[in-house]
C-alpha cells in the first residue's frame, strides 16, 4: 500500500517555517554531506519488514500520513552525531533517532512528533567494535542486527550465543535500550546490556558504568564491558525507554554455548489456564525453568501454519472457538486449548533430570502432554522456537503476519502477577473486550518467577479504516481497564504512550515530574525525541501534543 502526499512538500517541523527549514537543511548536508539527507517528500511505501521505510511508521494504526518525518540523516560517527545534536538546538528541531527501526508493533521509524528529522543511525554507524571471547561480550554500534553478530560470530567459530527476540532482523542496541526480550536464559537484554556510549542532548559525549574510568594511556576501560555500575548513582536506566540521549556504543553480555533442548506442553482444557500459571510459578522461582518460557492460545497453532485466517474460517468475525478447536484436531498438536513452550539447557544428564521435574509438575493438570521436536513434523513452529532459543535469529515469526490482508500489528503487554488469579482477571478483561471490537485474541504469556508479560498481539488489515479504528478503541479500553485493576504496560506503540505513561500516576503523577526534571535539565530546548515514552519536555507540554 502507498499513499501520495496531498503536496509533494516534507511535512515540516512544527513552528518552523519552510524557509527556516530550509535553511536548516543547507546547514546539515554541510555536516554530513548532502548524499546523507533525504528530504521526505516522496510517496510513503509500507514495505515490508526487511525493506522498511524510515519516512513513517509502516505499520500505522492512525493515517498512514500522519506519523512522518520531514527529513532523515544519516551520521556516520560519533562526531557527526554530536554535530546534529547542535544543529538541532540552534534551529529548535525535532530529531528522533533509531538505530534500524525494526521496531514494529511500536511505532517503527516514525517520530512522535510530525515533522521531526529521523537520525537513522543504523545505515552507516554498523560496526561490531569488539567480540571479547574470554569475557564472553561484544561492542557494539547502532546498525548491528542480530543477524550480523550472529554471522560474526560463526565467521570466527566463538562458542558464543547471541540473545536473539522473536525476529532477527532489529538492531541488537535499540532492542536493549526499549528493554525487549529474547528467549535464552540472556533473554533480559536491558539486564545482560553492559556499558553505554552516550551522546547527550547537549551535544556533550557521556560513557556510564566502568567506561568513564579512562583506560591507560587512552585506552576504553577494560572492565567496561564486565562490571555494569561501577561507582556512584547507576544512571543507565535513566537511558532506556526515554528521551534523554542517543546511545552510540553499548556492550552487551554473550552466552557461553551450551546444550539444549526444547520442548512443548499441550493442555486440553481452555479453563486450565489459571492452574497452569500456579504450576509454572515455583518451577520459575526455582530457576528449574530454562528460560522465559511462552504460553500460547492453540489458535496460535493456526495462525503459526502461515497460512491466513479466510483458510479457517469464511467469517470476518472473530474464529469461533469451535472452529479453533476443529482445525487444531487436524494439526500436530491435536485439539487441545494451550501449548507451553520451553526449553532447559546445560549438560545433557542435567536436562533429562530436569524435563522430568517439569513432566512431573504439569502432570496435576489433567490430559498435559508433553512433544519433543522430534515427536514434531518439521515444519511444526516448535522447530523455530529451537532455533530462537539456542540464539539463532529467524523471520518465522513474521509468518502471522499472513492471518489478514495488510496485516499490520499492535502490542498490548501488561505485566501481571504471575498467579492464577490474576491471571485470570487479565485474561476475562481481555478476551470480553476482544469480543466487543471483533479481533481475534491471540495471546503470548512471557511468564516468570514473579510476573508475566502477558502479550496479546492485535493483527489488523492497514487498509481498513474501520479495523484500524477499531483497534486503537481496543488498545485505549484494555489500556484504562487494566490500570484500574492495577496492571501496566511495559513497552507501548508511540501512540499511546501518553496514555500509558498516565496510568503510572501514584503520588500525583511524581513519577512524571520526576521524568520531566530530568528531562528539562538534559534538554532545556527540547529537541530530543520530544513525546516519547510520554516525557515532553517544557517547551512542548500542555500545548495540547499529548493523546
Ligand atoms: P530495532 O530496529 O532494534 O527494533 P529501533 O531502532 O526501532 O530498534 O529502536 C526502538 C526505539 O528505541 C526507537 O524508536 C527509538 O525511539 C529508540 N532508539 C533506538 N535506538 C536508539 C539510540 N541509539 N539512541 C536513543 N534512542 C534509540
Amino acid at each position: 500500500e502507498s499513499a501520495p502526499r496531498q503536496h509533494d512538500v516534507p511535512r515540516l517541523p512544527p513552528d518552523i517555517s519552510r524557509a527556516e527549514f530550509n535553511q536548516a537543511i543547507g546547514e546539515v548536508k554541510e555536516i554530513l554531506g548532502s548524499e546523507n539527507v533525504a528530504i521526505n517528500d516522496r510517496p510513503l511505501v509500507d514495505g515490508w519488514y526487511i525493506e522498511h521505510p524510515n519516512t513513517h511508521d509502516a505499520y500505522h494504526v492512525a493515517l498512514q500520513e500522519d506519523l512522518v518525518s520531514s527529513a532523515v540523516v544519516y551520521p556516520g560517527n560519533v562526531e557527526e552525531v554530536q554535530s546534529i545534536v547542535r544543529w538541532a538546538n540552534k534551529h529548535l528541531i525535532p530529531i528522533y533517532p533509531i538505530s534500524m527501526g525494526r521496531n514494529i508493533g511500536y511505532g517503527g521509524t516514525a517520530p512522535r512528533v510530525p515533522g521531526s528529522v529521523v537520525i537513522d543511525l543504523g545505515k552507516r554507524m554498523n560496526r561490531i567494535l569488539n567480540i571479547d571471547a574470554e569475557n564472553a561480550s561484544c561492542l557494539l554500534e547502532p546498525g548491528v542486527s542480530y543477524f550480523a553478530l550472529y554471522e560474526e560470530i560463526q565467521r570466527r567459530q566463538l562458542p558464543l550465543w547471541i540473545d536473539t527476540p522473536d525476529v532477527g532482523g532489529g538492531s541488537v542496541l535499540g532492542n536493549a535500550i526499549d528493554r525487549g526480550v529474547g528467549y535464552t536464559p540472556y533473554g533480559d537484554h536491558f539486564a545482560n546490556h553492559c556499558g553505554l556510549e552516550i551522546v547527550l542532548p547537549s551535544g556533550e559525549l557521556l560513557r556510564t558504568g566502568m567506561g568513564a574510568l579512562p583506560g591507560k594511556e587512552g585506552d576504553d576501560n577494560p572492565t567496561w564491558q564486565s562490571f555494569q555500575p561501577a561507582y556512584g548513582p547507576y544512571s543507565d536506566g535513566i537511558f532506556s525507554q526515554s528521551n534523554y540521549g542517543i546511545v552510540v556504543r553499548m556492550g552487551m553480555w554473550l552466552m557461553p554455548e551450551t546444550s539444549h533442548q526444547s520442548y512443548l506442553i499441550t493442555f486440553p482444557r481452555d479453563e486450565d489456564f489459571p492452574d497452569i500459571v500456579e504450576v509454572i510459578r515455583p518451577l520459575a522461582q526455582q530457576r528449574v525453568l530454562g528460560n522465559i518460557p511462552q504460553l500460547r492460545h492453540v489458535i496460535q497453532e493456526l495462525a503459526t501454519t502461515a497460512r491466513p485466517k479466510s483458510d479457517f474460517y469464511a467469517g470476518k468475525d472473530p474464529v469461533p472457538r469451535s472452529v479453533i478447536h476443529e482445525h487444531a484436531a487436524t494439526l500436530p498438536v491435536g485439539d487441545v486449548s494451550w501449548v507451553f513452550y520451553g526449553t532447559q539447557y546445560g549438560d545433557p544428564a542435567g536436562i533429562t533430570a530436569q524435563l522430568e521435574i517439569i513432566r512431573t509438575a504439569f502432570s496435576k493438570i489433567a490430559g498435559a502432554k508433553m512433544l519433543l521436536p522430534d515427536d514434531l513434523p518439521p515444519e511444526h513452529y516448535l522447530h523455530s522456537r529451537v532455533s530462537v532459543c539456542s540464539g539463532v535469529p529467524i523471520l518465522r515469526e513474521l509468518d502471522w503476519l499472513n492471518w489478514v490482508p495488510n496485516a499490520a500489528h499492535l502490542f498490548f503487554s501488561p505485566i501481571v502477577p504471575t498467579r492464577g488469579r490474576d491471571a485470570r482477571i487479565v485474561h476475562e478483561i481481555v478476551v470480553r473486550l476482544h469480543a466487543k471490537y471483533g479481533f481475534d485474541l491471540l495471546p503470548t504469556l512471557c511468564v516468570a518467577g514473579r510476573e508475566m508479560h502477558y502479550i496479546v498481539n492485535i493483527v489488523y488489515d492497514r487498509a481498513s479504516v474501520d479495523e484500524k479504528r477499531r483497534a486503537a478503541a481496543l488498545m485505549r479500553e484494555m489500556i484504562a481497564e487494566t490500570a484500574a485493576e492495577g496492571y501496566g504496560e511495559y513497552r507501548t506503540h508511540i501512540l499511546f504512550a501518553d496514555m500509558v505513561a498516565s496510568t503510572y500516576s501514584w503520588g500525583s503523577n511524581a513519577l512524571m515530574r520526576f521524568n520531566e526534571t530530568i528531562k528539562d535539565a538534559l534538554d532545556p530546548n527540547g529537541i530530543l525525541a520530544p513525546g516519547r515514552n510520554g516525557i515532553w519536555p517544557r517547551r512542548f507540554r500542555g500545548k495540547g501534543w499529548e493523546i
